[in-house]
């Protein structure tokens, strides 16, 4: 354990002391509580949100990223394969070594990407981001092995925190229990703008990590949250689809609510999951089935009824 990680670890177990900071080598300042890759050859979708802050879109993976005169943050890097041109991406930005990287939540297609960049950088997560990027686990039946020690995230936040050092403040959110029970999100205060992870899929029904802490129930309470949270007039990058708006927020939480409630209605009536989803009790809701379908919704939606 770095004498980093444990001063922010020692802080977020106790009250966040205003103003409270810690001081890392590069000069940064951090305080508070604290499927398939695509080919490496993918091509960067770069959306420039300001002058030093930039969305990156590997494959199907949103990374942001922000700049200073040497150092840079970034949220998310992505897949292991897509690394080398993520790093190519910040050079042609301008940007220079990563000295910050932020996990919004433990899935290798956020996390991997650490692999390539990881090195000597400070890594942010939650606690249980952490916990399971440090062992083996196993997701949608494929074994995931822990990263390598220089990949793995070297400071937690357990429930918020803050980042100076940049060209603006960075604030970072534990909002646990929906996707994954270690979903956190960043927040550029001076941009509006808000990272989310995989708490929302662009326009589809989500993936939900049961078996990891997430749950269906929970994450309608999690995207009201963040609703009550930030300003009405964020801009909201989910980790995959488009950019989204608060009152996309606000529709996905419907869907979640009128869906989630059909399938519990039955439930209750003593049906059965495959019964539920034999009778296509959502076949209302099919324009939502994208990625996943119906019946992986109504599983995950079974799946954390029966927890
Ligand atoms: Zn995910």
């Amino acid at each position: 354990m770095t004498r980093a990680k444990k001063i922010i670890s020692g802080i977020c177990g106790t009250a966040l002391l205003a103003g409270m900071s810690l001081s890392l080598p590069a000069g940064i300042f951090i305080s508070g509580s604290a499927g398939q890759a695509p080919a490496a050859a993918a091509k960067a979708d770069i959306e420039k949100i300001g002058p030093n802050l930039a969305v990156i879109r590997l494959g199907d993976v949103a990374t942001t990223v922000l700049w200073g005169a040497s150092d840079v943050l970034v949220v998310d890097p992505g897949y292991e394969e897509t690394g080398p041109a993520l790093r190519e991406a910040i050079r042609g930005l301008g940007g220079g070594v990563v000295k910050t990287i932020i996990d919004t939540h433990w899935h290798f297609d956020h996390t991997d990407g650490q692999k390539i960049l990881g090195r000597g950088a400070a890594i942010i997560s939650s606690e249980p981001t952490q916990k399971w990027l440090s062992s083996g686990q196993r997701l949608l039946g494929n074994d995931r092995p822990a990263l390598p020690a220089l990949a793995r995230p070297n400071m937690t936040f357990a429930e918020s925190g803050s980042i100076q050092g940049y060209p603006e403040t960075v604030d970072v959110r534990v909002f646990p229990g929906g996707h994954t029970g270690g979903d956190l999100v960043v927040y550029f205060k001076k941009s509006k703008l808000l990272v989310i992870g995989d708490v929302v899929f662009s326009d589809m029904f989500p993936f939900v990590d049961v078996a990891h802490g997430g749950s269906p129930i929970v994450l309608a309470e999690v995207i009201q949250k963040i609703i009550d949270s930030y300003p009405s007039d964020v801009r909201i990058i989910p980790g995959h689809g488009r950019d989204l708006s608060m009152a996309d927020l606000k529709a996905y939480r419907s869907m979640i609510l009128a869906t989630v409630g059909l399938v519990r209605a039955a439930l209750a009536e003593g049906r059965s999951l495959e019964d539920i989803q034999k009778t296509d009790v959502l076949k209302d809701w099919k324009s939502w089935e994208r990625g996943f379908t119906r019946n992986d919704w109504i599983g995950y939606i079974g799946a954390s009824v029966k927890k």
